[in-house]
């Protein structure tokens, strides 16, 4: 984005987890931001020596709050998965600063903590992800006590139509292989598994404060209407957009304002057929889980979360079967006694639990193989 608006944007800081150096360096020559952290202490000092003059190195989760702090920043990004991403992404929003968030789980882990935050500080949460932008834009027509529900799309992944019988035959390229969208292997399986329609609708009930059971999921194999409001006078207000992530991108990053661009557009009158379609909840069990996690209790989605991440990791290691990675989700939400989210701490010890109590379940699915 910023190499798209170079007269719009001065990339202040940069924060990553460290896992990938080459690709960060490069961004830090390319865009010469004054200061950088990384989280894995290891990671940094291997890149010190590489760094271009003048860019200051910051180690560690403070390192990373600093630079959301920073005086220069006026407006946070926060794509950074698991824990390390959290705390930033709190002190921003604390500190009144608007946050575009690309990591939907730190909503789905504390999200009644973060917006209350950022409603007592007057900071903006902006969604990245695409059916929330489109969300966001077509909330925009009318006020609040107008709605009368959500529906977020899905494109159904690439299992949709596949004969339930094989599922456990599912291997992890084919689980790979997206028929939409191109992103990171995590969202990928869990576009798969529909768990990423789940954990949208936990984002969509916390950034838009829309009660779960007026939030739907339809499917929409094309990925060309990205959600839909409807009112309560029966229109509905849905928005429309290539599926590339530099659309939803740059709505986070200009909003309020509109700007032109050069990216590819669409065309209406090539668009052909646009097929929507009821989720099936045998076959896709996860938007369930999800509401069941909503319903049963504040740290349970915290849990089920962690669980599917752990789970995700086991199908990509070869270790369970495409359909053991909801099955362990499942189990871990059943065995969940729900406690309170009160800190950010509570949060990630929810996390924590989550993550053990998944290991424990893939182990005895391994033993029982
Ligand atoms: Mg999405």
């Amino acid at each position: 984005m910023v190499r798209h608006h170079p007269e719009r944007f001065e990339l202040v800081a940069l924060g990553a987890l460290g896992s990938r150096p080459a690709e960060l360096l490069a961004a830090a020559r390319e865009f010469r931001p004054q200061a950088l952290a990384v989280a894995d202490p290891a990671a940094a000092e291997a890149l010190r020596p590489d760094l271009p003059a003048g860019i200051r190195l910051g180690v560690g989760e403070a390192a990373l709050v600093e630079l959301a702090l920073h005086p220069d920043v006026d407006r946070v990004v926060g794509a950074m998965v698991g824990a390390a991403g959290l705390r930033p992404v709190h002190a921003a929003l604390a500190a009144g600063r608007p946050v575009a968030l690309a990591n939907k789980e730190s909503l789905v882990v504390a999200g009644r903590l973060l917006t209350e935050i950022a409603r007592r500080n007057g900071a903006e949460i902006l969604p990245i992800d695409s059916e929330h932008v489109a969300l966001h834009q077509a909330l925009r027509s009318g006020r609040p006590e107008e709605v009368r529900r959500l529906a977020l799309t899905a494109s159904g992944g690439p299992f949709l139509r596949r004969d339930r019988a094989t599922f456990d035959r599912i291997t992890k390229e084919e689980a790979l292989r997206h028929p939409t969208w191109s992103m990171g292997a995590k969202i990928t399986i869990d576009s798969a598994t529909l768990v990423n329609k789940g954990l949208e609708l936990i984002e969509a009930h916390w950034l838009f404060g829309v009660p779960a059971e007026r939030i739907d999921v339809v499917v929409h194999p094309q990925s060309i209407v990205h959600s839909f409001v409807e009112w309560c006078d029966g229109s509905w207000i849905a928005q429309l957009a290539p599926n590339d992530m530099i659309f939803p991108i740059q709505y986070a990053l200009s909003y309020p304002e509109r700007w032109p661009n050069s990216f590819a557009r669409l065309d209406p009158s090539a668009l052909g057929t646009l097929e929507f379609l009821p989720l099936d909840d045998e076959r896709f069990p996860a938007v369930a889980l999800a509401r069941q996690a909503l319903a049963s209790g504040e740290s349970a989605p915290a849990a089920w979360n962690a669980a599917n991440e752990v789970a995700v990791h086991a199908f990509l290691a070869g270790r369970i079967s495409f359909p053991s990675i909801v099955e362990v989700s499942r189990r871990v939400l059943d065995a969940h006694r729900p406690g309170a989210v009160a800190h950010l701490d509570d949060a990630l010890e929810w996390d924590g639990w989550g993550r053990r109590e998944a290991e424990r379940v893939i182990a005895t699915l391994a033993s029982a193989r």
